[in-house]
C-alpha cells in the first residue's frame, strides 16, 4: 500500500505545480498583452512623430512655394511700377508701351489671372485686359491704404470677390507714385482663388487630408481637402480651438492635433506654418484616416496574434487545468479509499488483536506439480498465542508440519477444500495435549489463503458432558423409581414371595365380586385353605423350604384357577380362592379335586420328597350369606372344621 503522507505530499506538490504553471501563464499572457501594447503604443507614436514631420515638411514646403509665387508676383508688381516711374520720368506715360509690359508681366505667371493699375482716381486705366475692364477701385479699403501711405510695401488683400470678373480673387497691390513722390495710382494683380486651390491638388495627397491657405488675418483664401467637397466659405476666419492654441503659443508655425474640423469633421494632424513676408498662413491637414493606416494595420494584426495567443493559452491551460482535476480527483479518491483502506485495517487489526477467539492466517503452500502439501501460518492473533502456548516467533512465517512437527499438517484437506473452493467451513475437535476443545471456523479470503478462528469450546463441551451425564442419571432414577413404583405396586396389591394376589387387594375385589354377583345374581364361592402341619416343615426342613412349599402350592392354585377365579394369600400360610359362577357343590369339587392333586404331588427336597397336605372350608354367596366378612368367617369356620375333622380335607359352611 502507498504511504498516506507520500500521497499528501504528492498532492499538494501538484497542486503547488499547477499552481505555479497557471501563474505562469497568466504571467504570458499579461506580458505578451502588455509587450504587444506598447509596442502599438511606440509604434503610434512613431507614427504619429512620423505624421507630424511629413506634415510640418509639407506645410513647409507648400508655404515656400506659395511665397515664390507670391515673391514672383511681387516681382512683376515692381517691375510694372518701375516700368511707371521710368515712363514717368520722360515726361509722359506711354499707354500702350506700358500696356503691352504689364501682358509680358502676366504672361510670365501662370497664376496671375490678371494685372493692372489705376490712376490717382482709381480708375483702372493700365493694364493686361484694360479695355475690357472700365472700372474704379477708390472705395476699395486696399486703395484707401496705399493712397495714404506713401511707404507702404506690397500689399496682400484678403479674398474679394472681383469687380471685373465675379469670381473670387486674392490680389497684390503696390502704390504707384508719380516723380515728386505724390500718389498717382495702384498697380495690382489677382490670383484666382479656386485656381489656387486646384493647385494644391499637384501634392496628390490621401484622402481626406487637407491644404488651406489664409490671409494675414486667417481669412480663407484657398483649401484643398484631397477626396472631399471642397465649397468652402471665402475669408471665413473660423478656425479650431487647437488651431488657435497653438497660434497663440507659437504664431509664425507649430504643429499640433486638432479634434473633430469644424468645417468638415475630420480628424487631422496640423502644421501650420505663417510666411515671414507676406502673413499668409499655410495649414496642412493629414486626416486621421491615413497617417495611422500603417500602424492600425500593425496593430490588428498584433491584435490578433495576441488574441491567439491569448486563446490558445487559455485553451491550453483549460486543457491542463481539466485534466489536472481529474487527476486531483482521482488522487482524492486514492486518497479517500487509502484512508478507508487504513481505517478498516487499523479496525481489522485491533479486533484481530482482541479477539477472545485464537485467529490465524494461512497460505498454502504446493509443491511442484502445484498439490497443496502445507501451510504457511502468516499472522497469529495473542489469543492464539495464548490459546496454543506457542509464541508468534515460533508460528509466523513456518510452516504447518514444521510448528506442529508433524508429518501432514493438520486438518490439510479441510484446509485445502477451503482454500480452493471458497466456501467456509467449520468443525470442532478435542485437542488432547491442549485438554482444551474447539470449534474451528475456516474461512478463505482469497485463493490459496484461509484464516482460521479457533473457538474455545472445552466449557461448553464440559457443560453439555455435564448435561448428558445428568439426563442419564436421571433416566436412570426414572427408570428405577418405576421399577420401585411396579414394586410397590406389588408389595400393596400382591404377595411377595407367591407372586399371589394380597389381602389387601382381595378385600377390595371381593367387594366388587359380591357386588357384582349380587347384581348380577350369580353364585360366588370363598375357599379358605391351610397347610397342614407347616410348622413342622418348617421346623424340619428350614424357613426357606417352607417358602418354596409355599410357592409350589401357590403354583398349583393358579394352575388350577380360572381366568374369572381370584386367587390371594390371605396370611403365613393361608389362602384364600374366590370363585364367581360356582356354586357350593362345585366350588367343593373343584378344590377338593386340587386337595387330592397336592397330596399326591410332594414337594422335592432335594432327593427327599416332602408330602404336603391341605385343609380348606367353602362358604358361598347366596347359599351362605350376603355379607363379606360373614362369609369369610363362614369360610374360615369350614376350614377349621377340616383341620378339627382330622385335615387333608374340604368342609363347606352349614
Ligand atoms: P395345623 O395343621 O393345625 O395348621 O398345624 P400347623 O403346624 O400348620 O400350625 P399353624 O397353622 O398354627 O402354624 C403356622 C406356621 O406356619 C407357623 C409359621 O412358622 C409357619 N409360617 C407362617 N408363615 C410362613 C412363611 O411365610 N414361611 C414359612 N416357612 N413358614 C411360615
Ligand atoms: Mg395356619
Ligand atoms: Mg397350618
Amino acid at each position: 500500500m502507498m504511504p498516506l503522507d507520500n500521497t499528501n505530499s504528492r498532492t499538494s506538490n501538484l497542486r503547488v505545480n499547477r499552481n505555479i504553471l497557471l501563474i505562469a501563464i497568466v504571467v504570458a499572457i499579461i506580458s505578451v498583452s502588455g509587450l504587444t501594447y506598447f509596442a502599438a503604443l511606440y509604434l503610434y507614436q512613431q507614427a504619429q512623430v512620423q505624421t507630424e514631420v511629413t506634415t510640418r515638411n509639407l506645410a513647409r514646403s507648400i508655404e515656400q512655394n506659395i511665397s515664390e509665387v507670391v515673391g514672383s508676383i511681387d516681382q512683376a508688381l515692381l517691375n510694372t511700377s518701375d516700368e511707371f516711374a521710368r515712363q514717368q520720368s520722360t515726361g509722359k506715360i506711354n499707354d500702350h508701351q506700358l500696356n503691352l509690359f504689364m501682358q509680358r508681366q502676366l504672361r510670365r505667371h501662370e497664376h496671375l489671372a490678371y494685372i493692372l493699375a489705376t490712376n490717382e482716381r482709381g480708375d483702372v486705366v493700365y493694364g493686361s485686359d484694360v479695355l475690357t475692364t472700365r472700372n474704379n477701385i477708390a472705395d476699395r479699403d486696399y486703395f484707401i491704404a496705399l493712397r495714404d501711405n506713401s511707404d507702404a510695401d506690397v500689399l496682400l488683400t484678403r479674398l474679394l470677390l472681383g469687380r471685373i470678373y465675379k469670381k473670387w480673387v486674392w490680389i497684390f497691390v503696390r502704390r504707384l507714385n508719380k516723380q515728386d513722390g505724390r500718389f498717382a495710382g495702384v498697380v495690382f494683380a489677382g490670383i484666382f482663388a479656386d485656381k489656387l486651390g486646384e493647385s494644391f491638388s499637384k501634392y496628390q495627397l490621401d484622402r481626406g487630408d487637407s491644404i488651406v491657405l489664409r490671409d494675414a488675418d486667417l481669412g480663407i483664401i484657398a483649401r484643398q481637402v484631397f477626396g472631399r467637397d471642397n465649397t468652402f466659405l471665402p475669408t471665413d476666419k473660423t478656425i479650431s480651438e487647437a488651431f488657435r492654441q497653438a497660434l497663440k503659443s507659437s504664431p509664425m508655425g507649430a504643429t499640433y492635433a486638432s479634434g473633430a474640423s469644424s468645417i468638415d469633421g475630420v480628424n487631422r494632424t496640423h502644421s501650420f506654418r505663417r510666411n515671414e513676408k507676406y502673413g499668409f498662413i499655410v495649414n496642412v491637414g493629414v486626416s486621421g484616416e491615413h497617417e495611422f493606416l500603417q500602424w492600425r494595420r500593425l496593430a490588428l494584426i498584433g491584435l490578433v496574434l495576441v488574441g491567439f495567443f491569448v486563446i490558445a493559452a487559455s485553451a491550453f491551460a483549460w486543457l491542463l487545468l481539466r485534466s489536472w482535476y481529474a487527476h486531483e480527483r482521482n488522487l482524492d479518491g486514492v486518497l479517500v479509499s487509502q484512508r478507508a483502506l487504513a481505517e478498516s485495517e487499523e479496525k481489522f487489526h485491533s479486533l484481530f488483536c482482541s479477539m477472545s477467539e485464537g485467529v490465524a492466517l494461512h497460505r498454502l503452500i504446493r509443491n511442484l506439480d502445484g498439490k497443496a502439501i502445507d501451510y504457511e501460518i502468516i499472522e497469529v492473533n495473542p489469543s492464539f498465542v495464548a490459546q496454543t502456548g506457542l509464541s508468534r516467533e515460533l508460528v509466523v512465517g513456518k510452516s504447518a508440519s514444521q510448528v506442529y512437527n508433524l508429518e501432514v499438517a493438520p486438518f490439510l484437506d479441510k484446509y485445502v477444500r477451503v482454500a480452493e473452493g471458497g466456501e467456509a467451513i467449520q468443525f470442532e475437535e478435542c485437542f488432547e495435549q491442549l485438554e482444551k476443545d474447539f470449534l474451528i471456523h475456516v474461512s478463505s479470503p482469497k485463493l490459496d489463503h484461509f484464516a482460521t478462528v479457533f473457538e474455545d469450546i472445552t466449557e461448553r463441551k464440559k457443560w453439555q458432558k455435564s448435561q448428558s451425564e445428568n439426563l442419564q442419571k436421571l433416566e436412570l432414577q426414572y427408570q428405577q423409581i418405576v421399577k420401585l413404583q411396579e414394586q410397590l405396586m406389588l408389595q400393596v396389591l400382591r404377595d411377595p414371595l407367591t407372586g399371589l394376589h394380597n389381602r389387601r387387594f382381595m378385600d377390595e375385589a371381593l367387594m366388587k365380586e359380591l357386588a357384582r354377583a349380587k347384581r348380577e345374581n350369580y353364585s360366588l364361592s370363598l375357599i379358605m385353605l391351610d397347610l397342614d402341619f407347616f410348622k413342622r416343615v418348617n421346623d424340619t426342613y428350614g424357613h426357606a423350604v417352607g417358602d418354596q412349599v409355599l410357592i409350589t402350592l401357590s403354583k398349583h392354585l393358579r394352575a388350577h384357577a380360572r381366568e374369572s377365579d381370584i386367587v390371594c394369600r390371605y396370611g403365613g400360610e393361608e389362602f384364600l380362592v374366590a370363585m364367581p359362577h360356582m356354586t357350593p357343590e362345585q366350588a367343593f369339587r373343584k378344590i377338593d379335586s386340587l386337595r387330592q392333586i397336592i397330596a399326591q404331588t410332594p414337594v422335592m427336597y432335594g432327593s427327599i420328597p416332602i408330602s404336603i397336605t391341605i385343609s380348606a372350608g367353602v362358604a358361598s354367596f347366596p347359599e351362605n350369606g350376603d355379607d363379606i366378612d360373614a362369609l369369610l368367617r363362614l369360610a374360615d369356620n369350614a376350614m377349621y372344621q377340616s383341620k378339627h375333622d382330622g385335615r387333608n380335607r374340604v368342609s363347606l359352611s352349614k
